[in-house]
């Protein structure tokens, strides 16, 4: 079976994005398309059929014996079940392209968020969150578009019909045809047109929108920092003067669609007339009856149905595959730290991680780390130190493998990180964030994230060993109490002590702390420390650390510098060397 999701960026052009989407929709779904293709035929057919009836049933009545003719009573039901039967069709096929568009959607949305999900951190250090979910959130929403309003729901009725009529029309009306079927490409070319002139401004009209949202999420998100500020009213005047931007160009593409509107109704008018005038002329002269001028004339009027629809289809399939092309470069994107073919579960760490020579810089930046060597021992506690933007942070996020080393490698005891998959990995690192990121879900939920299927035993276990346990049973609803937005209902120690219980509940073999006691007193953070220790002795812990206080008792402490290792040893050893003692002294003993 042909993989419909594995989306390269050579699929990201117009035809290309059309057929995938309906290949994804015949590969997972054949006979639900057959069924509707099925029913679209049938319908279309009974429609089109409908007016030869009524020609037939006029040219009776005109010839002034209808009531008396055999059949009559026949061709009468004829019709009527012929128009109800297209109607019934129709709705089936409506009903059906419902459900199948959905279903393909869903497969998209899923197959985006997975992959999104999945992409490095250096993807994401580039990608706006917010941005990400809109583009899924559209993108799901435009296959839906494409595949139930545009082809399942109108236009593929309706273009069925359209070209039943202009066979017959040439076969049986061949003079009739020329007339009848002259405006069509009259029509296309005027829509085709002005539709570019639309698609173009339309995109222009998104990122106009997108820059208004921006200003106002942005704003949202922060309300906090708003008022501490009282920026509230300039805030509304910031998205303000972007959303009436954003009106004013709107305008103008309104223009552009009222004169589409009003050229297409002119070539249709002026159509109906002249059809009209020739019908009476040769109804006249006796060359068709009046059975046919109104078969004429009822083709004439199925022929503009699909045909209005053009203005809207144009730019609707334009706009819609635009929006799908975002998402699928969400999953167009290379993983570029997926799974090696040979790639090992890891076993829980023995002696130790090696770091040897390595460099690392952000995408295209200077350098982060500088040839680093290091030893972390299994079981130990290793502190990192430095100021600010030495490079603590990025040898975690490393040794986490959110990314790659540019040159060097880490070794996790005698396995490089490269070789090893990601998921395994993952079950044995557990990292709490210098800024913990909480859901908005139950403090059960949160603390249970890491792992599958937890008692709540568990769970009490491990809160009561992030000294969180207290605090937890006096919130409104203890454990099943909702913690809000990145959890704003508790306070910041309460926040980080929830995220070391959930990651103290994994048992992680490697447990990465990153700054992540600063808003506890030097007392609790101890007795954490402490209950880590005795309880996890296998844990080794690497502690990223500003307050010396926290790591004055680590097994080695780690100076960084401008993303170079400047020292290793115990807190006495160090005092010696310039960078620690510059650090100690500015926490310690700020006079001496
Ligand atoms: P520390 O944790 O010691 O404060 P970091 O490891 O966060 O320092 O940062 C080291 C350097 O890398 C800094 O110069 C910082 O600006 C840069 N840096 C950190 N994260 C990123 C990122 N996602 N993209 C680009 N540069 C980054």
């Amino acid at each position: 079976m042909q993989q419909p999701y594995a989306i390269t960026k050579e699929d990201l052009g117009f035809s290309r994005i059309i057929s995938i989407i309906f290949r994804s929709t015949w590969i997972h779904f054949p006979w639900i398309m057959v069924g509707l293709l099925a029913l679209a035929f049938f319908s279309g057919t009974l429609q089109a059929a409908a007016p030869k009836i009524l020609q037939v049933i006029i040219d009776l009545l005109v010839k002034g014996n209808g009531w008396q003719v055999q059949g009559f009573w026949k061709l009468l039901i004829a019709y009527g079940l012929c128009l109800l039967g297209g109607a019934i069709f129709k709705f089936g096929a409506s009903k059906i392209s419902f459900y199948l568009a959905t279903q393909v959607e869903d497969k998209w949305r899923y197959a985006a968020l997975r992959h999104y999900h999945e992409l490095p951190f250096a993807w994401h250090d580039q990608h706006d969150s917010g941005e990400v979910g809109s583009r899924i959130d559209k993108g799901g929403s435009a296959v839906f578009v494409i595949i139930h309003e545009l082809i399942g729901q109108n236009i593929f009725v309706s273009f069925l019909i359209l070209a039943i009529i202009i066979v017959y029309t040439i076969v049986m009306y061949p003079s009739f045809a020329l007339v009848l079927l002259f405006p069509i490409p009259l029509y296309i070319i005027i829509t085709y047109i002005i539709s570019q002139k639309i698609a173009a401004g339309q995109a222009h009209l998104n990122v106009l929108s997108e820059i208004a949202n921006r200003t106002l999420y942005d704003g949202v998100a922060n309300v906090r920092t708003v008022k501490a500020f009282g920026k509230e009213k300039e805030e509304t005047k910031n998205y303000a003067t972007k959303w009436s931007g954003y009106h004013l160009y709107e305008y103008g593409i309104e223009r552009l669609w009222l004169i589409q509107d009003f050229l297409q109704s002119t070539i249709e008018i002026s159509m109906r007339t002249i059809v009209l005038g020739y019908c009476a002329y040769t109804t006249y002269n006796g060359s068709i009856s009046i059975g046919e001028l109104t078969l004429i004339m009822s083709y004439q009027q199925m022929t503009f149905a699909p045909l209005v629809q053009l203005n809207s289809l144009f730019t609707r399939l334009r706009r819609n595959v635009k929006r799908i092309s975002h998402l699928f470069e969400i999953i167009a994107e290379e993983d570029a730290l997926h799974d090696k073919p040979n790639a090992v579960n890891i076993k829980p760490l023995q002696k130790e991680i090696t770091v040897k020579k390595m460099h690392f810089e952000y995408s295209g930046r200077i350098a982060a780390l500088h040839g680093l060597n290091l030893r972390i021992p299994a079981g130990k506690t290793t502190a990192l130190v430095g100021r600010s933007g030495a490079g603590k942070s990025t040898l975690a996020l490393l040794l986490m493998r959110f990314y790659d080393p540019e040159e060097g490698s880490i070794m996790w005891d005698n396995t490089d990180l490269r070789q090893i998959k990601r998921a395994s990995l993952r079950k044995k690192v557990a990292w709490i964030p210098q800024d913990t990121s909480l859901f908005n879900r139950t403090i059960k939920e949160n603390i249970a994230y890491g792992k599958q299927n937890v008692t709540q035993e568990e769970v009490e276990e491990a809160a009561q060993l992030a000294h969180a346990h207290d605090f937890i049973l006096q919130t409104p609803n203890g454990y099943s109490s909702v913690i809000g937005e990145r959890g704003v209902r508790l306070s910041g120690g309460q926040r980080q002590r929830i995220a070391i219980a959930r990651a103290l509940l994994t048992k992680p073999s490697l447990l990465i702390m990153d700054e992540s006691t600063s808003h506890l007193d030097s007392e609790t953070e101890k007795a954490i420390s402490d209950s880590i220790r005795e309880l996890h002795h296998k844990t080794t812990q690497l502690i990223i650390a500003h307050r010396l206080s926290t790591i004055l008792h680590a097994d080695q402490i780690v100076v960084l510098d401008k993303g170079r290792i400047v020292a290793v040893g115990k807190h006495e050893d160090l005092l010696k060397n310039p960078v620690y003692k510059r650090l100690y002294l500015m926490q310690f003993h700020r006079d001496e």
